[in-house]
């Protein structure tokens, strides 16, 4: 306890807050798998998997933590991102008992994690806001003729990347999409109808060109009423689960739009 305090002392107030919202995180999350360990309705392989899921959900937000305190703010929030996805899908699975428990475990761990999110976020903002200058950037960066970047129209940061190349699995040259919640390898073929639209800057071209060729959601970081672009910070990306199975993404932009960004 001691080095521990030690340790953090050079951490600012708000820092703390965070570590003490992460402390009953963890007796809770103990609590959650104490509770599922004595359900008898559970099988052994489902319990485990649920175990592993509220495992997994408390080591993203103590790595989310463990990064503030080393200042790599842009891990800690995808640790952060992490944990929320998790925590949405074990709420799923623990809302499959009606039962009293089972509720009551739900409402604590959201109340807490909220906390502890805007705990969080308390620290990124002081930290980022230098970070946030010049806004007048470009939307549409061409990077090469094989390539083309799109940006957040909130931070700048790459939230698209169009190439021509190899995805992950790919045997054969592709035309690779990688977006705000997933990658795809699109046909090389139609790079060039692709590129025709990058060249006019044409955000819902791009969009159209994704709702026909790829799904019904279209381009994942574009709001269609913005006619923007946004990171998975700024369209506040989050999954949500039923019964402990990914059902999509949901995407709120930063004026409030609300569409189902990956199904
Ligand atoms: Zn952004
Ligand atoms: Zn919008």
């Amino acid at each position: 306890m001691n080095k521990m305090n030690e340790k953090r002392s050079n951490l600012t107030e708000d820092e703390l807050k965070v570590g003490q919202y992460i402390q009953k995180i963890e007796d809770l999350k103990d609590n959650i798998i104490e509770y599922l360990n004595y359900l008898t309705k559970l099988d052994d392989t489902t319990k485990n998997l649920w175990i592993s899921d509220i495992k997994e959900f408390y080591y993203n937000l103590s790595s989310a933590w463990m990064k503030l305190e080393h200042k790599n703010l842009e891990d800690s929030k995808n640790f952060l991102y992490g944990a929320r996805n998790l925590l949405s899908k074990i709420i799923s699975e623990l809302k499959i008992f009606q039962n009293e428990n089972s509720l009551k475990l739900v409402e604590n761990v959201e109340k807490l994690f909220k906390k502890c999110w805007d705990a969080f976020w308390i620290v990124f903002k002081i930290s980022i806001t230098e970070e946030i200058t010049a806004k007048s950037r470009e939307t549409v960066i061409k990077v090469s003729d094989l390539k083309y970047h799109l940006v957040c129209a909130e931070c700048g940061k790459i939230a698209v990347e169009f190439k021509i190349g190899y995805g992950r699995f790919d045997k054969k040259e592709s035309l690779v999409f990688r977006g705000i919640t997933h990658e795809r390898s699109l046909n090389i073929k139609l790079a060039y109808e692709l590129f025709e639209i990058f060249g006019e800057k044409n955000l819902l071209g791009i969009h159209n060109f994704m709702k026909k060729y790829h799904g019904y959601e279209g381009l994942d970081a574009f709001c269609p009423e913005c006619n923007k672009i946004y990171c998975w910070e700024h369209y506040d990306a989050r999954e949500e689960y039923d019964e402990g199975f990914y059902d999509c993404t949901y995407g709120i932009c930063p004026n409030g739009h609300k569409r189902i960004i990956d199904d």
